[in-house]
């Protein structure tokens, strides 16, 4: 491998190694300074391209690349990976027996390592860091920087510790790099690894190829079914929900339904864990179903699809979440339905939480933003964005607010009437009884309650039961109304209010529709027309099969991209092969013959006349 510090080189090993034509963004950049002895602090969304950066400079600097990340669970795939494009990688973790760890550790010594993954915990140890003084090291990479956060949900206390990292080594260059986008926690990184004079590459937050939908949840299975079968029905993806059971009662349903889903949540064993997450890696077409415990670190590229059944917490978690869709830079949908009762359930939720009133406080602030942005009717993406500081000058065109503009109507007179039937019942009902009035029903609670003799008593009658949902959601979520959680979700009037009564402020509501079959634009990943499927699957089936024998996951061997390019280009020899991207030196060489082999039996079989055909597999 050649080891010159330059520019030059770090484009031969792109091409070589990983077998990419050219840098993307601000990964050039990054390299550059890296590889020049600089310390970086690497913002970049998921699917960026953030392991190039320590990866390549790793390669092009003597020593070998310290790469410092909690996924321990991932280290074997990702070594696999760079093995396979002939990397010296290795790892050093828990998982590994006394003698295997030592073996590594003696190749570390020796200098026969490019790269090498070590957990937190085991990076503090006095002993290792002693190792790691006597070996030629090329940088340290701290991936997965924003577990430094105390704030945030993925704080790792070993983390810590890496400040000492710059005491220890003051020469060797240190890269930390991250997805998660808020201010404060880039703060805290810096403080926390002491990277004030790093070079900072902070990349915007768009992900232009995933499409944002949010639609109204009012028959969640066959919603969340027709998703699947009209626009996924192979592919694989994420499914969120809030509580362990729901991901276990969803995940089993849908295998009676046909497709291959497991559930996730970190009550169930670690074992069943690791063998779900594997299958998900493995094989193809796994949909997964699972609470937040699930995603951090998971780079398959080719996840089709995250769906969310419930409501994140925060634009923060959705935009984390939803960014484990599509990778790989080809199409891909975050999909989402909510309704009435999430608000509920989740203001409540907070409402009874522990913690300081600041910190409800800060919370409830929270939910708002994401409540803002599914009752938003302009571009999501445009407010996504914003929400992190970042910018979109026009509308994004692959949103559902985009691609189906949405109606709204003027909500002043209905609201005015939602919040009064509130205050004359004197604040203690929930949004079902406020309909009932409303709508003018005589039941016996309303009888109990006297509430037929209020003047409001069907003056909504005009609106019906989900129309008058409607209303009261938008009520609630732009806070003019909130949930008493000691009286049962009891809706109660909020300061905001004022206005709107008296007559000073009109309300624009969003016109909820429900999705009509075919109303809907299609998102699934069309493969081009004129691609041969029978070439295809010939193409997947070998990989499948390579995959297997090597006990690593599909896209280590090939991207769907490449294969596609393959069915594109048809190479009929070694060095055309060598010009698809995602095809290095290693890996033409290891599974060239391989895919050329079914490619030349594919032209063989559908030139030939059928009657020939039909011979030559007899
Ligand atoms: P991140 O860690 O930022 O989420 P990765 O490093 O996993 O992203 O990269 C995402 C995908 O993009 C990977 O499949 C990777 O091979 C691919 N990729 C990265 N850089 C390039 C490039 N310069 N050209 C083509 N593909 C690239
Ligand atoms: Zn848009």
């Amino acid at each position: 491998m050649l080891k010159c510090p330059t520019m030059n080189a770090a484009l031969q090993i792109l091409q070589t190694t990983f077998g990419y034509t050219e840098f993307r963004d601000s990964q050039a950049a990054i390299i550059d300074a890296v590889i020049n002895g600089e310390d970086a602090l690497v913002l970049m969304p998921t699917g960026g391209g953030k392991s190039l950066c320590y990866q390549i400079p790793s390669l092009a600097r003597p020593g070998c690349g310290v790469v410092v990340s909690p996924l321990i669970a991932l280290m074997q795939d990702q070594v696999d990976a760079l093995r396979l494009a002939g990397v010296r990688a290795s790892f050093l973790n828990s998982t590994l027996d006394p003698a295997t760890a030592q073996g590594v550790e003696e190749a570390l010594l020796a200098g026969e390592l490019d790269l090498l993954y070590i957990a937190p915990e085991r990076l503090n140890q006095p002993r290792m860091l002693a190792l790691l003084e006597s070996a030629p090291l090329a940088l340290f990479a701290i991936d997965e920087a924003h577990c430094v956060s105390q704030w945030g949900h993925d704080f790792r206390a070993d983390y810590l510790q890496l400040g000492v990292l710059h005491e220890r080594f003051p020469d060797v260059p240190r890269i930390a790099l991250t997805a998660t986008a808020d201010e404060r926690t880039r703060g805290e990184i810096i403080q926390r690894l002491q990277l004030g004079s790093a070079r900072k590459f902070i990349s915007g937050f768009n992900r232009p190829n995933i499409r944002y939908r949010i639609a109204l949840k009012h028959n969640p299975k066959p919603q969340l079914l027709r998703f699947l079968k009209e626009e996924h029905p192979d592919d694989a993806g994420i499914i969120y929900c809030l509580s362990r059971n729901k991901t276990e009662q969803t995940a089993a349903w849908l295998q009676k339904e046909g497709f291959n889903a497991l559930p996730y949540h970190a009550g169930l064993p670690a074992a069943t864990r690791a063998s779900h997450q594997s299958r998900f890696l493995r094989e193809e077409a796994v949909i997964i179903v699972a609470t937040i415990a699930f995603g951090m670190g998971i780079d398959k590229p080719d996840v089709r699809f995250v769906a969310h059944l419930d409501l994140p917490k925060t634009v923060e978690s959705y935009y984390q979440e939803t960014g484990r869709a599509g990778r790989d830079g080809q199409p891909a949908d975050a999909w989402m339905i909510y309704g009435l009762q999430d608000v509920i359930k989740l203001r409540q939720m907070m409402e009874g939480s522990e913690g300081s009133d600041e910190h409800k406080r800060a919370e409830q602030h929270r939910l708002n933003a994401m409540l803002g942005l599914c009752e938003i009717t302009s571009c999501r993406r445009q407010a996504l964005l914003n929400y992190f500081g970042d910018e979109l000058p026009e509308p994004c065109g692959n949103c559902d607010n985009c691609l189906q503009p949405v109606d709204t109507w003027d909500g002043t007179e209905m609201a005015r009437m939602a919040l009064s039937t509130c205050h004359r019942t004197g604040q203690r009902f929930g949004v079902n009884h406020l309909i009932d009035v409303l709508r003018g029903a005589e039941n016996d609670k309303i009888i109990q309650w006297d509430h037929h003799q209020l003047a409001v008593h069907g003056m909504g009658a005009q609106l019906d039961n989900n129309q008058w949902r409607s209303v009261f959601r938008q009520l609630v979520a732009r806070g003019y109304l909130s949930v008493d959680m000691e009286r049962f979700g009891a809706l109660c009037l909020e300061e905001k209010c004022r206005p709107l009564l008296r007559g000073e402020e009109t309300l624009e509501l969003r016109r909820d529709v429900r999705q009509k079959t075919g109303a809907r634009q299609q998102t699934k990943t069309p493969l081009p027309d004129d691609l041969d499927v029978g070439l295809w699957e010939a193409l997947r089936d070998r990989r499948r099969r390579l995959a297997e024998d090597q006990g690593v996951p599909p896209y280590v061997i090939f991207h769907d991209s490449t294969l596609r390019e393959m069915c594109a280009l048809m190479p009929q020899s070694l060095q055309e092969f060598a010009n698809i991207a995602g095809v290095g030196e290693r890996k033409l060489e290891k599974y060239g013959g391989d895919f050329l082999q079914v490619i030349n039996e594919h032209l063989e079989a559908t030139s030939a006349t059928p009657d020939e055909a039909a011979a030559s597999t007899q």
